[in-house]
């Protein structure tokens, strides 16, 4: 094991350069554009994980390649594990607020910038470092592993659900391992034990057959602008709660042991507030922060358009307007059965003036998952070993839609062992990675192996 932490060591630099390589790859799976560069970006991991030793294969899928390595298999009875990450990225959009090129890594002090640095090249990079550096240095593995990196996460994970199902014999594991969420801090390593689900819908008023000439016609149509705008303000009420009949129906209440567990995460609300640069915080209440971001659901207005945006005034009343909204969900609350209380209420508030128009965009279930389980156990020793102090347990407001697709597919439950930290910018301009955080993570993984075999 010491070979294993020492080569970590020694290649280093290397590992910071391969990640710089990595982060190049312009991988946005949301737009077509890209889509050279996502299988650029696929063959680049695929030409890697060979390097280090991996059997590699480039999974064709009806969209973005999937690239399955494994670890060399000798012997049967080993425990398996599959270890999840994602090589597509999100938008880098807007371009002017980042301070150096999205796709140009630029290092400073210990962070690593650059869109996908965080947000998932560098944290599953740091698991492959620590297998190359077992299989570099002739160390035996404990476990098999199974490395499975899609290029469709930011955009819902479309074909690897199906990809799951048809490879369910080979991928069948012990547990899933993923590196896609967050610590609080770089000297406090958390396990992550619950996930938020999603709900995303876009939403078109349509008005006029045309943009009309508003001082002609204004007054005697709907302004569709105006009629999305009401009905978006309905669905919220004042005190941050979702103003859906039936929303919080299914929600299962926190318990005393999991809000004394989130009470242990540091947060400091003025700090928060100077971080996020609000004049001041909100939301539900009755609940803290932590419990709001994570562990409650939401509604959120993604984006917003109608009508002129250009320069000057355009006196018009618009003939669409269109806001893309998701919901955020906790358990037991599913995407299918909060879709049909919002389309109800959407009924409801529509005014019979303008025609409403919605279109069912991604889902996902939340996720719970035990953290007093025996794997749980053994990746938190993993944690304490790499980071050298006492990990936390906690829940994170995002959504890894395929953990519910492994559990569904694979029966395993999966260790959310996030690497990123909260002002690492993940979605946003000015993404970064902390590089102590890479290299704690590789140590982890180093750890992981050991800790869940039993060794
Ligand atoms: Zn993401």
């Amino acid at each position: 094991m010491q070979a294993v932490l020492d080569y970590l060591k020694q290649n280093e630099t290397r590992f910071v350069n391969e990640l710089c390589d990595y982060v190049r790859f312009p991988s946005v799976s949301a737009q077509s554009s890209h889509k050279p560069d996502l299988n650029d970006c696929a063959g680049w991991l695929t030409e890697h994980c060979r390097r280090i030793g991996l059997e590699t294969e480039l999974c064709p899928t009806a969209g973005n390649p999937v690239v399955v390595a494994r670890t060399p298999r000798n012997g049967a009875g080993k425990p398996h594990f599959v270890v999840y990450g994602h090589y597509d990225v999100q938008p880098a959009e807007p371009f002017e607020l980042w301070k150096s090129k999205p796709f140009e890594p630029r290092i400073e002090g210990r962070s690593l910038f650059a869109r996908g640095a965080s947000d998932n090249k560098g944290q599953h990079l740091a698991h492959l470092n620590a297998v190359e550096s077992y299989l570099k240095t002739k160390t035996k593995l404990p476990c098999d592993l199974t490395f499975v990196i899609e290029g469709e996460e930011e955009v819902g994970s479309k074909s690897l659900a199906g990809f799951l199902r048809t490879n369910t014999k080979r991928l069948r594991c012990d547990a899933v391992v993923i590196s896609d969420n967050g610590i609080p801090r770089k000297d406090l390593p958390a396990l992550t034990y619950a996930l938020r689900g999603i709900l995303a819908v876009e939403l078109v008023v349509h008005g006029p057959s045309r943009d009309l000439h508003s001082g002609i016609y204004g007054g005697s149509v709907d302004n569709p602008a105006m009629a999305l705008s009401q009905l978006l303000a309905q669905l919220r009420d004042k005190k941050g709660r979702v103003a859906v009949p039936g929303f919080y129906e299914d929600v299962v209440p926190l318990s005393a042991y999991e809000r004394r567990q989130l009470a242990r995460l540091p947060h400091s609300e003025a700090a928060y507030r100077k971080f996020l640069g609000v004049p001041e915080c909100f939301g539900e209440k009755g609940y803290s922060a932590i419990e709001r971001r994570t562990a409650r659901p939401t509604i959120e207005i993604n984006g917003l358009t109608s009508g002129y945006q250009g320069e000057g005034s355009k006196t018009i009343v618009p003939s669409w307007a269109r806001a893309k909204l998701t919901f955020r969900l906790v358990p037991n609350q599913t995407p299918e059965k909060i879709r049909k209380a919002l389309l109800a209420r959407l009924k409801e508030l529509c005014p019979p003036t303008v025609r409403l128009e919605v279109e069912a965009g991604h889902g996902a279930e939340p996720y719970l998952v035990s953290p007093t389980s025996e794997h749980a156990k053994a990746a938190i020793r993993a944690l304490k070993s790499a980071f050298n102090r006492e990990p936390v347990l906690m829940r994170e407001g995002g959504s890894i839609p395929i953990v519910n697709e492994f559990k569904k597919h694979l029966q395993a439950d999966t260790l959310l062992l996030g690497l990123s930290l909260p002002d690492d910018n993940a979605h946003s301009p000015n993404e970064k990675f902390d590089l102590d955080c890479f290299s704690h993570g590789m140590r982890m993984s180093a750890y992981l192996w050991q800790e869940l075999s039993g060794q």
